[in-house]
């Protein structure tokens, strides 16, 4: 029903802990930040977006908000103000919620409150959406930093019409306060307790899950994965009960955004040529103080550096890897655990490894362009973006086969000369070692090479068919 009357019109308000431009840790900055756009473009959808007014935020684009509104709120015996900021972006209306003792902090997670300040986040929003000019017919929350927001909507409505929508992007984050936080906090009464609480403890993923009209995951094989205990984080047992409002939508990325053709980052613009990818791999190597010859395969990674993303595997067998003749560059920033160990396999590896120990937008734009190989071994993935930014780049993806790398990535097949990447099933470090080897092997012959290069330039992730799902989800709350 692209365009159908019924539903245009219909305002659905995005809240969320990051979105790009403005703020961005992970996959989830990305998804907000263009979600939203293909609603609009493709499914006559108006959305708006609220945030939390970061410090980083308020440093970069102070001069483009402007106040709307400062709401008292009490936090249990608190007293706190939410001041409410406005700003069009791109066709996108966004809201900002500014608290200056929450907020106005360095960087965005990793703080002991955390629970508090997502919990005040969320009692914000609540405030926010009678005085904004945008009457929201659909709530929809992200994760676990605006799960609350769900449930403070559901238990005291502040509309009529309002439905809401619970996406999961990560269901091992959950957003864990003691339960003296009802206390100390704010006021619910006991029959509600029992849809935040989780063993024992205020759960604000397990709050946004029990109180959604829908719940949706950010991949179709993500949505089977969390039914069952490996993959639930503890929380598979409520999944299951719900499972009939549960849904996979896959992501997709902005593909006008990550064009190779276009990215501002690149020295040299491509789209099918390996000669100009070449020339990006050659400026590459000599940025980062490697040998330069653009015909030494190139294996990068860009990621997080948590162990969700498969790097106990990658411990175990890079040093013998580097005994073939490749070239590794890893991008990433986390765990101490794993930032000592890229920087000492550097240290053993000078020729052959880089470990830039960091957060660069700018670097990783020019890695996926370089790289010929984009390697993401992952534990669990609910659905992965930057294996589609990879294929975006014309870098062939290798990967384990869950989440939303299962359902992106086809193996290559010599034989019928299908598939777009490598994967493996189990998640042990020698199947990645094999796999790793194989692609070299397929790099080493130039007809089985071309044809996986075809295939990886007919992948295409784009919003579209994913906008058109969120579109009939919507359309189909307010029907019922
Ligand atoms: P997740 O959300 O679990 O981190 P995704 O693959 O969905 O994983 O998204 C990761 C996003 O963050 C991609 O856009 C990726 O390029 C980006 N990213 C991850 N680490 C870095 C880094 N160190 N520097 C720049 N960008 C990064």
């Amino acid at each position: 029903y692209k365009g159908d009357k019924l539903y245009m019109g219909k305002k659905v308000l995005f809240v969320a802990s990051e979105c790009t431009p403005f703020v961005k840790t992970g996959g989830l900055a990305d998804v907000i930040g263009s979600l939203p756009q293909a609603l609009q473009q493709t499914e006559n959808i108006d959305v708006s977006v609220m945030l939390p007014l970061y410090q980083e935020i308020w440093d970069n684009w102070q001069n483009q908000l402007t106040k709307i509104n400062s709401l008292p709120l009490n936090v249990g015996w608190r007293k706190h103000d939410a001041t409410i900021y406005h700003t069009t972006h791109q066709g996108i209306p966004f809201y900002f919620i500014k608290n200056d003792y929450y907020f106005s902090r360095h960087g965005v997670y990793g703080y002991e409150d955390d629970g508090e300040r997502y919990l005040f986040f969320c009692q914000a929003v609540m405030e926010a959406l009678k005085v904004i000019d945008f009457e929201a017919d659909i709530l929809h929350a992200h994760d676990w930093q605006a799960g609350l927001a769900i449930a403070f909507a559901n238990i005291t409505p502040p509309t009529k019409q309002l439905k809401t929508v619970f996406t999961i992007h990560n269901i091992k984050y959950q957003g864990i306060l003691l339960k003296d936080a009802y206390a100390d906090l704010f006021n619910i009464s006991d029959e509600h307790i029992g849809g935040l609480e989780w063993d024992g403890l205020l759960n604000c993923m397990k709050s946004g899950i029990f109180h959604a009209d829908k719940i949706t995951t950010v991949s179709p094989t993500y949505a089977e994965e969390i039914t069952f205990p490996f993959y639930g984080e503890g929380l598979d047992s409520i999944i299951r009960e719900r499972k009939n409002d549960v849904i996979g939508i896959l992501n997709g990325i902005d593909l006008n955004d990550y064009n190779p053709n276009t990215d501002p980052h690149l020295n040299t613009k491509y789209s099918y040529s390996r000669i100009k990818k070449k020339e990006n791999k050659e400026i590459l190597q000599k940025k980062l103080g490697l040998k330069v010859d653009p015909e030494i395969p190139m294996y990068v990674m860009i990621t997080r550096l948590v162990e969700q993303k498969g790097l106990h595997l990658v411990q175990a067998i890079l040093d013998e890897f580097l005994n073939e003749n490749v070239q590794f560059v890893l991008l990433g920033t986390g765990d101490y655990e794993f930032e000592n160990f890229f920087y000492h396999a550097e240290k053993r590896n000078k020729e052959k490894l880089v470990s830039y120990l960091g957060f660069d937008e700018a670097l990783a734009r020019q890695i996926y362009a370089s790289g010929d190989f984009f390697v993401m071994p992952s534990l669990f993935e609910p659905c992965g973006l930057s294996q589609l930014i990879a294929l975006q780049y014309k870098t062939v993806p290798i990967v384990r086969e869950t989440g939303g790398l299962k359902d992106t990535v086809t193996p290559f097949n010599e034989y019928s000369l299908e598939g777009n990447g490598f994967s493996f099933k189990n998640y042990n470090a020698h199947e990645l070692l094999e796999q790793l080897k194989y692609s070299l092997s397929i790099y080493q012959n130039e007809e089985k090479w071309q044809a996986l290069l075809k295939n990886v330039n007919k992948s295409y992730y784009s919003w579209d068919d994913s906008a058109h799902a969120y579109a009939d989800l919507y359309h189909e709350l307010h029907q019922a």
